[in-house]
Order: C-alpha cells, then structure tokens, then sequence
C-alpha cells in the first residue's frame, strides 16, 4: 500500500511503526457553528483511508479532536449571550449527527481541547525548561522557532524566506524575541474562558492542542497525521516542532492532506461565505450521496462541488444500491443448490474486480479509481445473474460488492432494513388482532401489506412472509 507524504514529497510505501498497527491522528473542526461540507471532504476522506486499513487487517487506533476553545467560538458565544462551553458542546453534538449521517465511524478517542490543559501546561513548561519557549512580561509563552533547526521541512518553506515576509508586520513593542515565534500560551482577556497557569491566567495556542491530544492518545511517535491541506501551514508546520523540540523522537512518519473543496474554484470557506452546511445538503440529498461524491475525485485533487455532480453521484450510487437490491430479491426465490461449473467461473472471474479496486485503493487511496472498479463489478453482475442463478453465487458475488461498499462507507442494505422492520411490525399488529379475534381488523393487515408486495403464509411455526 503506497500513499503520499507530504514530508517528502513522493509516493512511499506504508510501513507502520509496530507490525499490525496503525496509529493516525485527524485535525477535527473547530465547533462554532454547523460544519460545512468543506469539512466533511478530510472526514469522509480519512474515515475511508481508516476504513481500508482495517480492510487490510490493520488494528486502526484512529484519534480525532475537537477544538472547543477558540477565538470564533468565544465570539459566537458573545454574540448568543450564552457561554463557549455552551456553544462547543452543542455544535459537537450536532456534528456528530452529520458525521452519523456520513457514515463516518465514531473515532477510537474524539478527544477535548478543554479537557487537557495539564498535559498543555507539562508540554509548554518541558519546552521553556528546553531552551525551545519563553514567557514574554505579559504572561504570554512563545516557542522559539528558530531554535528548532527542522522548521519548515513539511511545507517545504526556507526559514529565512519566511522571516522576510514577516519583517514589515514585526510592530515595535512586540513582546516576542524574533517574528517567527508563535504562541502556545496566551493571557485571558476579560470575560473569557481562562484557566491557571505558571505563567499567566489564560489559554493554549491552537498548534499545542493538537501535539498534547496526539502524544496522551497514540504516543510520542505515530503513523499518519492528516488534515485538510490548509492546515500543512502553520499548523502541522508548528506541531511538527512543538512535538519533536518536547519528545526528541520523530512525530508522525506520514502526513497526509487532502486538497480543498471548492465553489467556483475557490475554496468554501465560511469566511468568504461561499459555503453549505452538511445540514443543509441534507434536506436535499441523502448524506450517503455527498459521501459518494466527494470518493468520487481523488482526495488531492481539487473538487468543484455543483448541482449537475451531485446528481450524477445520485444516479451512480443509485445504480448500485438497485443493483444490491435486486440480487437480495433474487435471492429470495433462488435455488439452494451448487454452483455450477459456468457459475463457478464466474465467482473466479467477479474477483478481478475486487483486486482492481485494491490496487486502486493501495495506490494513494485512489477512491476515483476504486468507484470505477465497483461500476464494472456492478455490471458485470446486473449481466450474469438472472432467477435461475443459485444462491451460492448469488451470495459470493453480494458479499464481494458488500465488502468494497463497506470499504467506501456506502450502505446497500439501509432502506431494506427499515422496511424490514416495518413488515415485522405491521406482521405483529396482525397477530395481535387476530388474538383479539378482531378478523376484520387482521384481514386489513393482510391487505395492507398485500398492497406493499408482501404475501403472507400462516404455518405451524409462525408466519412466514415474501416479497411478490
Ligand atoms: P477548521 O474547523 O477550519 O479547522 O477545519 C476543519 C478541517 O476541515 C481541517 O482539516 C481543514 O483543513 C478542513 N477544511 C476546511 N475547509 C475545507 C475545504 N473547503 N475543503 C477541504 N477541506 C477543508
Ligand atoms: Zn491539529
């Protein structure tokens, strides 16, 4: 399995640090408001690339914070009456609801900025004992950036080019020893949310968060940090030299990052206003379809998001749940006997697709690709079963377009199962009646679900039912 890491800048080989096991640290949203559907591009994405390591066998500890202390969140707070604390806990809930909607596997930890500030506090306090930061007069701690001879080796950036860009924004009586200095600790401002410090009341910096989550939960050294590719700078940039300046040991082997989803080719943003949210998309889509449209591209490819590619992503998605639904159809009446030998080249032959969505998926997870492979698997079943198809090959070829499914995260089985469900229901109500000696009522039943295409049959060992 090769991806790209943007450290080096070329495809490599996955080579995890401890054999069988991956550990893989997302930057999750800041949680002021709904997510919009930029933010669900590194969701669905690294939820898949998790998704096809366990595929492969890996044991996946997947961490994924939430910054529930932030600038935009205090003001939202503000701006509401109500408090931060407030305001993060409800947009956490509810982006765990569209995360759900996603499909997005719960991550092992969904760690709290909030809730780790002593581990912050023993980072910042290993990194000023380091030499690496300083508290300024006003309480406010700086990490060194020059100190850390590293800076700069994943976004690929001259530290001297950089200190050039910041030399007109250097203002006189800037407590800060060198421009390039960025904060992990800074002093409460009136009204806001503060906590004890050895240097000041006040918060963390947004960078520290994100090496002191990554350390408690996975370890000093992991396998894979990833985000979306804004964040590569400064973000990963300053975790990258928090981290290795605190630990003395590499931070994460991989970085990977995904490219921007756009409107109009521009990146949706909520600054530039040009976004929907994931709740919004929702009142139009099935979540399952945006899922669906954002594999469709590969994920360091830019993405347009337009009305006509969210529709071809409904119709191909269609196309392969009908397809799923009708092999469960037949499978209903189908014969339960061996395969034949026609048939049993046929399960030989399905296989070529799996591995050409494998090679798809192990060549930087290439889900365009991948999807490719599940069409052509699609097809090549919607042109080879037919109802005198035995259940045996029936079921192989099912469970192989289940697996890749379940890899990509697309559900084939949800509507069934609902209405699965509400068979059994109104199948309950219709005993009951019939109990009561309410036939009339019982008879309706029986119609009702008649009407559906469902046929009943009262036997010794209960009711059976079939779709006709
Ligand atoms: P934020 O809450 O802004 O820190 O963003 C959370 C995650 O969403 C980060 O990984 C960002 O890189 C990612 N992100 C934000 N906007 C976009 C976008 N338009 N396209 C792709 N990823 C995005
Ligand atoms: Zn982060």
């Amino acid at each position: 399995m090769k991806l790209y890491n943007t450290l080096t800048r070329k495809k490599e080989e996955f080579i995890p640090l401890e054999e069988g096991k991956v550990k893989m640290y997302v930057c999750g949203p800041t949680v002021y408001d709904y997510i919009h559907i930029g933010n669900a591009r590194p969701m669905i994405v690294f939820d898949t690339v998790r998704r096809y390591m366990e595929y492969k066998g890996y044991d996946v500890n997947f961490v994924s914070n939430f910054t529930d202390v932030d600038d935009k969140i205090i003001a939202k707070a503000a701006e509401e009456g109500s408090t931060a604390e407030d305001v993060a806990n409800r947009f956490i809930e509810e982006c765990k609801k569209d995360m759900a909607g996603m499909n997005v596997k719960t991550a092992t930890c969904h760690p709290l900025a909030t809730q780790e500030i002593d581990g912050m506090i023993e980072m910042i306090a290993k990194l000023i004992e380091k030499g690496y930061a300083y508290p300024a007069a006003d309480g406010t701690v700086y990490f060194r950036t020059r100190k850390f001879k590293d800076y700069g080796k994943l976004s690929h950036k001259n530290i001297d080019d950089l200190q050039a860009g910041h030399r007109d924004i250097k203002v006189t009586g800037d407590l800060k020893e060198d421009a390039l200095d960025f904060v992990l600790w800074k002093p409460k401002k009136e009204g806001e949310p503060y906590w004890e410090s050895p240097w000041c009341d006040g918060r963390p910096g947004w960078h520290i968060e994100c090496s002191v989550m990554s350390k408690k939960y996975l370890g000093e050294g992991i396998d894979i940090h990833a985000g979306g590719e804004d964040l590569i700078f400064p973000h990963h940039e300053n975790e990258i030299a928090q981290s290795e300046a605190a630990n003395g040991t590499e931070f994460s082997k991989y970085w990977m990052h995904n490219a921007f989803l756009n409107i109009d080719n521009r990146k949706m943003s909520k600054s530039l206003g040009n976004f929907f949210t994931v709740r919004e998309v929702s009142e139009k889509y099935e979540l399952q379809i945006l899922r669906f449209f954002m594999l469709s591209a590969h994920y360091r490819s830019p993405l347009n998001f337009s009305a006509d590619l969210m529709e071809a992503a409904k119709n191909g998605l269609e196309r392969i749940v009908t397809a799923a639904e009708h092999m469960r159809h037949l499978s209903k009446t189908a014969p339960n006997v061996e395969m034949t030998e026609d048939e049993l080249s046929l399960a030989v032959k399905s296989k070529s697709y799996t591995a050409k969505f494998e090679a798809a998926m192990d060549d930087d997870f290439n889900t365009a690709d991948a999807i490719s492979a599940v069409f052509e698997l699609v097809k090549f079943i919607n042109s080879n079963v037919s109802a005198e198809s035995s259940n045996a090959l029936l079921g192989e070829l099912y469970r192989q377009m289940k697996t890749l499914c379940d890899v990509l995260g697309i559900i084939l089985e949800k509507e069934e199962e609902d209405l699965d469900s509400e068979i059994e229901g109104l199948i309950a109500k219709r005993q009951a009646a019939r109990k009561e000696k309410n036939f009339a009522r019982a008879d309706e039943i029986r119609d009702l679900l008649l009407a559906k295409g469902i046929m009943l049959k009262d036997t010794r060992e209960g009711v059976q039912w079939k779709r006709i």
